[in-house]
């Protein structure tokens, strides 16, 4: 159990501190960082270049800088990840990766390409199709202009084996992190929501490698513990993300645990894994071109209504939890038909609308303690 504990604690403390992470693995590794926007960024190359590739996941940050270049509707990501740029707190990052799904994010580009002139960003569009070939073709062209802006950065070719040895890291990982999630439902005291989380969350800033290791490590050791009874109610929370912490630990308050997730920050990076034909590139794209029942790429079928309901049965879940990010369109769009598909199955769900900076927690906690009291 000591064991068990001691690597929670760690993990939970890289989650809770991602910046003294990242340099403290900077310091280990001899790696340099590379910022990752949300949601899919290529990290599997900046893998294979030799750097680390780190999540840059916004924060708790109330300065008004970003307010410079960001609108007052924009999400709080974007406006704490512009916040911190602005303060320097980024400038050990050798190059930043931006994803665009939205019009925030290419505002967000470009904004940042005047703000940063200095700096090595690297945009990268995905295809509104990606599941057609033209679109496949594309992403592989956008792949490799990575591959090429990384080869510029540090002045070494990304060789075909450091891309074949990425990918079966982050494959490695993506299996244990299935394998870990699954944990939850025989350990919901062990695995509350947030230290669950937390876990999940230190992935972004370590070395994938020595990430797996300990994950590895945690599993077998909690695998070897008893399994938990404690008649809480089993929730599955869906969205971007679900923070900030407090949030978490209201959940756990009201006896509810997060025996699954269907979040953008946690399981959708890992539920996908790239199939095994074809070089590492096209293995990427074809990854992303399988990720379905995300609001963040094309999904002309919606099927992330049929995904949760899935989930709900699989998980003998009580209710979900949808987190929505104040002024993420689209997470707005996706709504609508994700609450008629639940309620047409009768499935109990609670819409709450959430920020990274939450000033009082109040009114979410009596939603979710009505919500709880409602599904005993
Ligand atoms: S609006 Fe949503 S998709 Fe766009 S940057 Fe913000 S969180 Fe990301």
């Amino acid at each position: 159990m000591f064991e068990v504990i001691g690597l929670i604690h760690e993990l939970e403390a890289i989650g809770q501190n991602p910046k003294n992470a990242i340099l403290d693995s900077m310091k280990k590794t001899g790696k340099k960082a590379v910022g990752c926007f949300p949601i899919y960024a290529p990290e599997e190359i900046v893998y294979a270049a030799g750097m680390l590739p780190v999540g840059m996941w916004g924060g708790q940050t109330n300065g008004t800088l970003s307010d410079r270049y960001l609108q007052g509707f924009c999400c709080s990501i974007m406006k704490a990840n512009t916040e911190q740029a602005l303060l320097g707190q980024y400038d050990f990052l050798s190059a930043v990766i931006v994803t665009a799904y939205c019009d925030t994010l290419k505002c967000v580009i470009e904004n940042w390409k005047a703000a940063f002139p200095q700096m090595n960003l690297i945009p990268v569009v995905y295809p509104q199709n990606r599941k057609i070939q033209a679109g496949k073709d594309y992403m592989r062209e956008e792949f490799e202009r990575v591959r090429k802006e990384l080869e510029r950065i540090t002045g070494e070719n990304i060789t075909p084996a450091a891309l074949e040895e990425s990918i079966e890291i982050y494959d490695e990982y993506r299996y244990a992190m299935q394998e870990f999630v699954e944990l939850t439902q025989a350990h919901p005291i062990l695995l509350n929501a947030k230290s669950r989380h937390l876990i999940i969350k230190a992935a972004y800033f370590m070395d994938k490698k020595v990430y797996t290791k300990k994950i590895k490590k945690l599993i077998n050791a909690i695998k070897k513990l008893p399994e938990e009874e404690t008649g809480k109610k089993k929730i599955i929370l869906t969205g971007l993300i679900a923070e900030p912490d407090g949030l978490l630990d209201i959940i756990t308050e009201n006896h509810m645990f997060v025996v699954a997730d269907d979040l953008a920050q946690e399981t959708r990076q890992f539920r996908t894994i790239a199939p095994k034909q074809g070089d590492a590139l096209q293995r990427m794209v074809e990854r992303i071109a399988m990720q379905d029942g995300c609001a963040f790429l094309y999904d002309k079928d919606k099927t992330r209504g049929a995904l949760i309901k899935d989930m709900v049965k699989k998980y003998n879940a009580d209710g979900i939890i949808i987190c929505q990010l104040k002024f993420c369109d689209p997470e707005e769009f996706d709504y609508p038909i994700l609450k008629k598909e639940l309620e047409s199955e009768g499935i109990p769900s609670l819409y709450i609308e959430i920020e990274q900076r939450i000033d009082s927690l109040e009114q979410l906690r009596t939603r979710i303690q009505s919500f709880g009291e409602m599904l005993s």
